[in-house]
């Protein structure tokens, strides 16, 4: 079964008495869902108070990014494991900020959802197109791409533990939001690919939406048919936005 799930990804932003407000909602609003999980990706400094603050509820957290590598001499880096201890379940890779400002190639986003999984927790793979990939007529392609490596990388078993979120590069931070209908074209189109490989993964795959996703447009986004949810950045920061989209999510 296809799990619904509203992600918050707070980029890097937010506070220790912010972040409070905020996880304390978000707790509370988690418990009364029925089929969504609601997750935040909060910056790592925050992750102890997101474990401590969710703790017992239903909600989950998670990191926005990870170090490919297990441990080591790599200056900066924040391995999987130590994610794993500090309680997240779900982990962001290839988000097309990391992708644009640090580089990230599809080879390098594959070794991250692979470390992910390693430690028992569930990468959030990002897939999107540019608005000169869209305008040149080759969305298909591009997250085809993006997704094959990271498929190949994986394996069936990897696959099936896996999340991928559509993020048109176009609509992220941007107030243009994709439409219902042309996020349920590239979701429909990533699931066919799956399907190619394997019809269980492509039946039990979480595709999420994201690219200003708000509480105004979420309903119809998630209402649509291979829509599973969204990874919501701006929307996330604001509670009562946060908290419908949850809601929205959940159906
Ligand atoms: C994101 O951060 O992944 C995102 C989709 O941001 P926003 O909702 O602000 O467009």
């Amino acid at each position: 079964m296809r799990q619904r799930l509203a992600v918050g990804n707070w980029k890097m932003h937010g506070s220790l008495p912010e972040n409070q407000a905020l996880l304390d909602k978000v707790a509370v609003t988690a418990g009364g869902l029925s089929r969504a999980i609601a997750v935040v990706c909060v910056p790592f400094p925050y992750l102890a108070q997101a474990r401590s603050a969710l703790a017992g509820s239903k909600a989950a957290s998670g990191g926005q990014n990870v170090s490919q590598y297990p441990k080591g001499a790599f200056t900066g880096e924040v391995s999987a494991g130590m994610l794993r201890e500090f309680g997240c379940r779900y982990v962001i890779v290839g988000h097309s900020e990391r992708r644009q400002f640090f580089g990230e190639d599809d080879a390098t986003v594959a070794l991250k959802a692979r470390a992910v999984l390693a430690e028992g927790m569930i990468p959030i793979v990002c897939v999107g197109e540019t608005l000169a990939e869209r305008e040149r007529g080759i969305t298909e392609e591009v997250v085809g791409r993006q997704l094959g490596v990271v498929a190949d990388r994986l394996g069936a078993e990897g696959l099936k533990a896996s999340v991928l979120a559509y993020e048109p590069v176009w609509a992220i931070g941007t107030g243009k939001t994709a439409t219902a209908e042309q996020a349920q074209a590239v979701h429909a189109y990533l699931r066919g690919v799956l399907a190619a490989r394997d019809e269980s993964i492509a039946a039990s795959m979480s595709i999420l939406y994201g690219g200003s996703v708000k509480a105004a447009n979420a309903t119809e986004l998630f209402g649509m048919r291979d829509v599973d949810g969204g990874l919501i950045g701006g929307a996330s920061l604001v509670a009562e936005e946060f908290l419908a989209i949850c809601r929205a999510a959940d159906g």
